[in-house]
This record gives C-alpha cells, sequence and structure tokens, in this order.
C-alpha cells in the first residue's frame, strides 16, 4: 500500500438498528474510499419487545473493520493513513454489563422496545398530575417507553442478576456508544466508561442545561448514579483503540445517528434541519444555543458539542418510531415483497393508495402523540384493495408523519421550512421522496452522498483537538437531488385529512 495517497483518512463506525458499518473517508473531500456492512438480526421474544445480542453488535463492528481495513489494502491505500476513528450508533438502547467480567446481563433492549409500558404507567401513578411532561425542562423528554432511564428502571426491577451485580456495586450501564468505547479502548480489564453529550440527552437522566447527571432525575427513576458512564463532549480525543488493525488510532468523535446527520447533512446553523429516514424518522432542527421547549410534542435534545470548550447546539426533534421498520415488516411479516428496495415497483404499479390508510404504530405513536395505547391500523379497505395499494400507503404513512412533524415544529419556531433535507436507508427511494414533496408540500433535497450519518462522526472525529485533520469552517456543500412538489394544495389537505381520521382510530387500542 502507498500511504498518504489521499491524505488523512478518518473512519466511522456506524452502529445503526438494522446494520453496522464501518466506513472510511478522505478528510480532504469528505469521499467515502470504502465501506463495510453487517446486518444485525432483531430479537423479537415477546409482544412488543424488541432486543439484540449487545456481543454480536461489537462483534459486527470488529468485522466491519478488519473487512474495510482488508478493503483499503487491496485499494492499495496504507490502512495507516486513518488518523482517527468516530463512532455514531443508534440512540437510546440499553446495555448493562458486569465490571469486572465485561459481560452483558442482558440482551440489550432496543429502543423501539414497549416492554417498559407498564414502568411508565407505575412511574406517571405517582408523577403529579399523572403529567408525563413533569421532568421536561430538566431533561427536554417526556415520560414514556422510548428513553433509557425507563429501559434501565425496567432491567433492574425485573432482572436477578442485574440486580445482584448491582448489589455487589459491579454493575455498568451504557448506551451503544458507551458499550462499543469500552470494549475497543479495553484490556481484559474493560476500558472507558464514557458517553458524549448527545447520547446521554436521550437517557432521560442528564440535565440539558448543566450537561451533568442530575441527581434529581437519577432519584425520580430510582436509578443508582454509580453506574453511569462519564458524560464527555462530541469531539475530544477518548482514548485509543487496543485490538485489531486499528491499533492506537484515537477515538475522537461520538455522536448518536440523528444529531450525527445533522452534523453530515451540514445543519451547523440555527434554523437549519434534516429528516433522516431509516428504521424509524427523526426530523432535526437546529435552535443554536438556545433550548426551545416544545408545546407540540417535540422533544428537546443536544444537537452536538464539538470540542471540550465548544458551546452547545441545541435541536428541537421530532421522532417517528416506524418509517422503514414498517417495509421491513411487508417483507419479513406480509412476505408481500423480497427485499425492502422492491416495495417502490410495487407502489408504482398503481396511481394511488386506492383509498386505503395505514398507521404503523406497531409498539404506539412517537411524536407528537406519545401514545403508549395506539396500535397499528389499516383503514379503508375495500374488495379492490392489494399488496400494491398497501405499499403505496406504507410509502405515504411515512410522509404523513414528517408532515405531522412539520407542522409541529412549525407552530413551535414560527418558521416554515423552505426545503426539507433528507437522508438514510430509506432514502434511495425516489417514489417515496416525490411523496414526501406532494404530502408535505415542500421541496425535498436528498445530498448524493448518502452516509451523512457516518460523515457526521467523521467529521465530529477528524476535526477533534489534537486530531485536527478536517477543517469544519471549511466544507463544501454536498451535492443534491431535488424533488418538486406536483400535487395541487387541495389534494392535499384532503389527503392529510383522511390521514389524520386514520390516526384517531389507532388510539385507545391498548388497555
Ligand atoms: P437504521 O439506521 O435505522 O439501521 P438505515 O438508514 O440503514 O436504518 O435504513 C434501513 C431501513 O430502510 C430498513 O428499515 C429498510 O426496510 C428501509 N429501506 C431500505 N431500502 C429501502 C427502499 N428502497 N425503499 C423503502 N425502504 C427501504
Amino acid at each position: 500500500p502507498v500511504s498518504g495517497k489521499h491524505g488523512p483518512l478518518v473512519g466511522a463506525v456506524d452502529q445503526g438498528t438494522s446494520s453496522t458499518r464501518f466506513l472510511v473517508f478522505s478528510a480532504g473531500t469528505g469521499e467515502v474510499l470504502t465501506y463495510h456492512q453487517e446486518e444485525v438480526a432483531q430479537l423479537y421474544p415477546q409482544e412488543g419487545w424488541v432486543e439484540q445480542d449487545s456481543t454480536e453488535l461489537l462483534k459486527t463492528v470488529l468485522t466491519c473493520i478488519d473487512k474495510t481495513v482488508e478493503n483499503l489494502r487491496s485499494l492499495e491505500i496504507d490502512p495507516a493513513d486513518i488518523k482517527a476513528v468516530g463512532i455514531t450508533n443508534q440512540r437510546e438502547t440499553t446495555i448493562v454489563w458486569d465490571k469486572t467480567t465485561g459481560q452483558p446481563l442482558y440482551n440489550a433492549i432496543v429502543w423501539l422496545d414497549a416492554r417498559t409500558a407498564s414502568t411508565v404507567e407505575a412511574i406517571l401513578k405517582v408523577t403529579p398530575g399523572q403529567n408525563k411532561d413533569y421532568v421536561k425542562d430538566l431533561c427536554g423528554l417526556p415520560i414514556t417507553t422510548y428513553f433509557s432511564a425507563l429501559k434501565l428502571r425496567w432491567l433492574l426491577d425485573n432482572v436477578k442478576e442485574v440486580q445482584e451485580v448491582a448489589g455487589r456495586g459491579n454493575l455498568l450501564f451504557g448506551t451503544v456508544d458507551t458499550w462499543l468505547l469500552w470494549n475497543l479502548t479495553g484490556g481484559l480489564e474493560g476500558g472507558l466508561h464514557v458517553t458524549d453529550v448527545t447520547n446521554a440527552s436521550r437517557t432521560m437522566l442528564m440535565n440539558i442545561k448543566t450537561l451533568n447527571w442530575d441527581a434529581n432525575l437519577c432519584k425520580f427513576f430510582n436509578i443508582p448514579m454509580a453506574v453511569l458512564p462519564e458524560i464527555r463532549s462530541s469531539s475530544e480525543i477518548y482514548g485509543y483503540i487496543t485490538k485489531g488493525p486499528l491499533l492506537g488510532v484515537p477515538i475522537s468523535g461520538v455522536l448518536g445517528d440523528q444529531q450525527a446527520a445533522l452534523v453530515g447533512q451540514m445543519c451547523l446553523s440555527r434554523g437549519q434541519a434534516k429528516n433522516t429516514y431509516g428504521t424509524g424518522c427523526f426530523l432535526l432542527y437546529n435552535t443554536g444555543t438556545q433550548i426551545v421547549q416544545s408545546e407540540h410534542g417535540l422533544l428537546t435534545t443536544i444537537a452536538y458539542k464539538l470540542g471540550k470548550n465548544a458551546e452547545t447546539i441545541y435541536a428541537l426533534e421530532g421522532s417517528v418510531a416506524i418509517a422503514g421498520a414498517a417495509v421491513r415488516w411487508l417483507r419479513d411479516n406480509l412476505n408481500i415483497i423480497k427485499t425492502s428496495a422492491d416495495i417502490e415497483p410495487l407502489a408504482m404499479s398503481v396511481k394511488d393508495s386506492g383509498g386505503v390508510y395505514f398507521v404503523p404504530a406497531f409498539s404506539g405513536l412517537f411524536a407528537p402523540y406519545w401514545r403508549t395505547d395506539a396500535r397499528g391500523t389499516i383503514c379503508g379497505l375495500t374488495q379492490g384493495s392489494t399488496g400494491a395499494h398497501l405499499a403505496r400507503a406504507v410509502l405515504e404513512a411515512v410522509c404523513f408523519q414528517t408532515r405531522e412533524i412539520l407542522d409541529s415544529m412549525q407552530k413551535d419556531s414560527g418558521i416554515v421550512l423552505n426545503k426539507l433535507q433528507v437522508d438514510g436507508g430509506m432514502t434511495s427511494n425516489n417514489t417515496l421522496l416525490q411523496l414526501q414533496a406532494d404530502l408535505a408540500g415542500v421541496p425535498v433535497v436528498r445530498p448524493s452522498m448518502t452516509e451523512t450519518t457516518a460523515l457526521g462522526a467523521a467529521m465530529a472525529a477528524g476535526a477533534a483537538e489534537g486530531i485536527g485533520v478536517w477543517d469544519l469552517t471549511k466544507l463544501k456543500p454536498l451535492t443534491t437531488d431535488d424533488f418538486t412538489p406536483a400535487i395541487m394544495p387541495e389534494e392535499r389537505e384532503q389527503r392529510y385529512e383522511r390521514w389524520c381520521m386514520a390516526v384517531k382510530r389507532c388510539m385507545d387500542w391498548e388497555l
């Protein structure tokens, strides 16, 4: 291999809900030189439960790194040119392990998992006014099944081994970033127990003003503070890789996946926003240094803090639980498509959804409703309805849910976005993006480089103090493909009204 061929390189681990990737970027051009991807298994041990094997998550990361380094060698690029590695990850997913053995004590409880509905109910019972926004001022989030504190509470309440290890003072908690950092920087004894502000802001235990664990929140959820990792910025040298072909390379960027996409889409100014379509769908709107508390069901979260002494930037977030997961459901449960991409020709084979509306509230509804009692609902079926209509209704559901978020965002901030910057696995689907432009009435803009999540993590890692191979003040805008609204406003509003009727029908189902 020839060293220095593409200038300094930066690697990014992207540990998502559906797959793990490791990508190598040229820091000079932001171009992806090579990558490797592995699918990760989803486990559904009970109705509404979603788990992953934490050991497998780690293994896929190590395999992706190994294979990508092999790719580099076959491209005659010297892996020693990798000057830093960033990590971006599925957020909220909760892992507990024993610090003396490094062994996980339970499967990772995935963010989508709704087992904590009873935990939420028990907590709300003793909350003044049963108000789900009771701690929102402190953490920016409503009390729902989604966030890590509830999942950790469930583990402490229900898993004997977790209780025993906690009793011996050996319990460690982490989101996926923390678990990977602990393992990648560890010797036999395990490594760093740290997280970044963006991931910490999704646990419900961090105070979004002070960026520290909040004693009142920990008391409220009855979480022992000793199990929590140290909170750091999103861009600094945390430690060095202790195994595999990247031995000795610093890890210097950590961002939750949605925040990483915001950075990767270069939404680094107040008023910029992006929408990422993966398993779920997440719209983040940069509010600068200002904390904006939503009145319309959005979350307040940390967007990034790129350096120990850098400003903290906040975002409003609209989180939709089910987007690509509904496509996966058509594939795996109904078997009407073979691959996710097959949804596009199937949906295109009919001119509209034939009046079919599909609300994929598989695990309740997230923003703007935050209802754990909602369940999936299909409305408007007729004798003539086909799988193609359903496929189209699935794509439209993703677009209608995004419209709901845009409406909330507009009510909270008074701002109407003049374009919707999009990314994520689903956005290779042109039909989806045209539907989105039509149903939201806003131009949709997709970068031709779609790995914006990994790019954000690489940028944070490459720009860290002591690395300095990526200059965030000299960013080149990404080239894009644009989709323009092509239906009349009356039609848009009529269809949206129908959608709202379908949403009403999915509520109050789970008693
Ligand atoms: P995550 O980051 O949540 O793991 P990705 O961004 O990798 O997700 O996107 C994967 C999701 O996108 C899957 O749920 C898959 O069903 C969906 N998907 C992938 N390709 C398409 C496509 N062409 N049309 C619609 N959905 C797709």
